[in-house]
C-alpha cells in the first residue's frame, strides 16, 4: 500500500510512496482510509519543525485528522465491517503519570505520551491503518466525509468543558461567548457554542468571504478589527488564533468573572500592556485564563454527538478543497479560502 511518510526534522522529505501494510501489533480492527484533514501541525513537520517517527525507524507516516471505514473489525466486537471510525490521536504515556493512568491522556504530567502521526506513531495518511478498537470512535453514518471534522472539534469539546468547569467555582454561567479566529477550530468553537445555545460572536481579520458567511449562518454575530472595538465584555473568550496581540486585547476585553480559554499556539507577539497591570486587571475582576489542549475519550464522544447535531450543509462548507494523496504537496498550501482541506484517498 502507499503512505505519505515524512522524515520529522528534515524539510522536504516528505513522499507518497510504497510502505508496508499495518502491522497487527498496531491494533485488531484494520481500516481503509476515506480522508484524511491537514491542519498547521502537518505543515510543520513536513517544514522539518516537528514530529519524531517510531523508536528505531527514520520515517513517520503523516496524519492525525482521520476518518476511515471498517475493512476487518477483528475479534473484539464493537465495530462492523462498513462502519465509519476516526481514530484517537493521543495514546497515554507507559510510566503511567497519574492522569494518563486514568484515562486523561489530554491533561499528561510528563510528556510522554505519543501521538499517531506527530509523536513516535505512524498517522493516519496511509491507504490502510489499523487500530486497538478502545480507541476508535464510531461516526454518525450520515455524516460521510464530514466525520473528517471530527478530531478538530475535540479540541472544542474539551475546551467548551474547560470553561463549563471553570465557571463552576462561583455563581455563573456564561451566556456570551467570543470565538477569537474564523478557522476550522474557531468555526467549530462558534458552532459548539451555539449549540449549548449561547448567543455568540466571531471576530477575525477578513471582512468580506466565506468565514463572515458562515458566522452569520449559525446565527452568530461577525466582527473584525479588534477585540477592543467589540461593543460588550464577554463572559467567555475562546482564543483560537495563537497571535500575541489578540491574547492581549482579549485579556483585558473579558467580562468580570470571565473565562478566557486559550486553544492557540504562537509565538512572539509583545504586548504594550505591562504584567502587572495586567495581573491586576485580572485580579479585580476574578478572570481566569485556562490553556487547552488535546483531548481525551470523553470529548471524542462529546465531539462525535455535536457534529452528527449540526447542520450538514454548514459542516460541509468548511472543507473548501479536496485533494488525491498524490497530490499531497497542494493539500499543505494554504490559500486565503481555505478553511479545512482534507487529502481523499476513498468515497465516504
Ligand atoms: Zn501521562
Amino acid at each position: 500500500m502507499k503512505a505519505i511518510t515524512v522524515e520529522p526534522k528534515k524539510p522536504g522529505s516528505a513522499r507518497w510512496e510504497e510502505v508496508s501494510e499495518p502491522d497487527v501489533s498496531e491494533g485488531s480492527v484494520l481500516v481503509e482510509a476515506v480522508a484524511v484533514g491537514v491542519c498547521g501541525t502537518d505543515v510543520e513537520i513536513v517544514e522539518g519543525k516537528y514530529g519524531w517517527p517510531p523508536p528505531g525507524q527514520t520515517r513517520l507516516v503523516l496524519g492525525h485528522e482521520s476518518l476511515g471505514r471498517v475493512l476487518d473489525p477483528g475479534p473484539s466486537g464493537g465495530f462492523r465491517k462498513g462502519d465509519l471510525v476516526v481514530g484517537i490521536v493521543r495514546r497515554p504515556d507507559p510510566v503511567p503519570c497519574p492522569n494518563c493512568a486514568v484515562g486523561e491522556w489530554d491533561m499528561c504530567r510528563n510528556g510522554e505520551y505519543t501521538e499517531r502521526g506527530i509523536k513516535e506513531i505512524h498517522g493516519y495518511m496511509s491507504e490502510r491503518w489499523r487500530i486497538e478498537p478502545e480507541y476508535a470512535i464510531k461516526v454518525d453514518p450520515s455524516l460521510g466525509l464530514l466525520g473528517v471534522l471530527l478530531e478538530p472539534m475535540t479540541v472544542i469539546s474539551k475546551a467548551l468543558e474547560q470553561v463549563v468547569m471553570v465557571g463552576r467555582r462561583s455563581f455563573w454561567e456564561a451566556e456570551t461567548v467570543l470565538v477569537t479566529g474564523a478557522g476550522p477550530i474557531g468555526l467549530l468553537a462558534a458552532c459548539g457554542a451555539r449549540l449549548f445555545g449561547k448567543e455568540v460572536h466571531v471576530l477575525d481579520r477578513v471582512e468580506t468571504g466565506p468565514k463572515p458567511e458562515l458566522v452569520r449562518a449559525l446565527g452568530a454575530t461577525y466582527h473584525s478589527g479588534s477585540i477592543l472595538g467589540v461593543p460588550f465584555e464577554p463572559d467567555a473568550i475562546i482564543e483560537c488564533t495563537g497571535v500575541g496581540s489578540v491574547i492581549a486585547d482579549a485579556i483585558q476585553k473579558i467580562g468580570a468573572g470571565g473565562v478566557l480559554c486559550l486553544t492557540g499556539v504562537g509565538g512572539g507577539g509583545l504586548s504594550g500592556y505591562a504584567v502587572a497591570d495586567v495581573a491586576a486587571k485580572v485580579v479585580l475582576k476574578n478572570n481566569v485564563l485556562v490553556g487547552s489542549v488535546n483531548a481525551n475519550k470523553r470529548h471524542w464522544y462529546k465531539a462525535s454527538r455535536a457534529l452528527a447535531q449540526a447542520d450538514r450543509s454548514w459542516l460541509g462548507r468548511l472543507i473548501t478543497r479536496r485533494e488525491k494523496p498524490e497530490s499531497f504537496e497542494q493539500a499543505l498550501q494554504r490559500t486565503p479560502d481555505d478553511i479545512k482541506v482534507v487529502i481523499q484517498f476513498s468515497e465516504a
